[in-house]
């Protein structure tokens, strides 16, 4: 339920911003800004590690609070 915003980590030139869930807009001014400053090649004030695509590559934590309210949603 966090979005991924930030460099790939497999292709030279390509950034990522999906997965604004239900707060895309909201977010959406601050990670044009953080992003662009990225490409630019400058640090932003707010660091994107913890919506890097790499965290996907190992396992991923979810908290308790938002795994029973995806599982609630899910139905189970
Ligand atoms: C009902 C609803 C209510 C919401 N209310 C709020 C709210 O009140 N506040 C808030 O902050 N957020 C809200 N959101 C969330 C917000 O809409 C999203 O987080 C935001 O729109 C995500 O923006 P995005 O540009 O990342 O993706 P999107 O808006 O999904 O844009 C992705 C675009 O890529 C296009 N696309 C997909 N695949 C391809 C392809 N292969 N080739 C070319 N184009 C492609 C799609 O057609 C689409 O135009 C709401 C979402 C929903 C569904």
């Amino acid at each position: 339920m966090l979005p991924v915003i930030g460099k790939s980590q497999t292709t030279e030139g390509l950034f990522h911003a999906f997965g604004g869930s239900g707060g895309g807009f909201q977010i959406a001014p601050a990670v044009g800004e953080c992003l662009a400053l990225q490409i630019c090649g400058h640090t932003p004030q707010v660091s994107l590690q913890p919506f890097s695509i790499e965290r996907f590559r190992s396992c991923v934590h979810t908290s308790d609070k938002l795994a029973s309210e995806f599982d609630r949603a899910a139905g189970s």
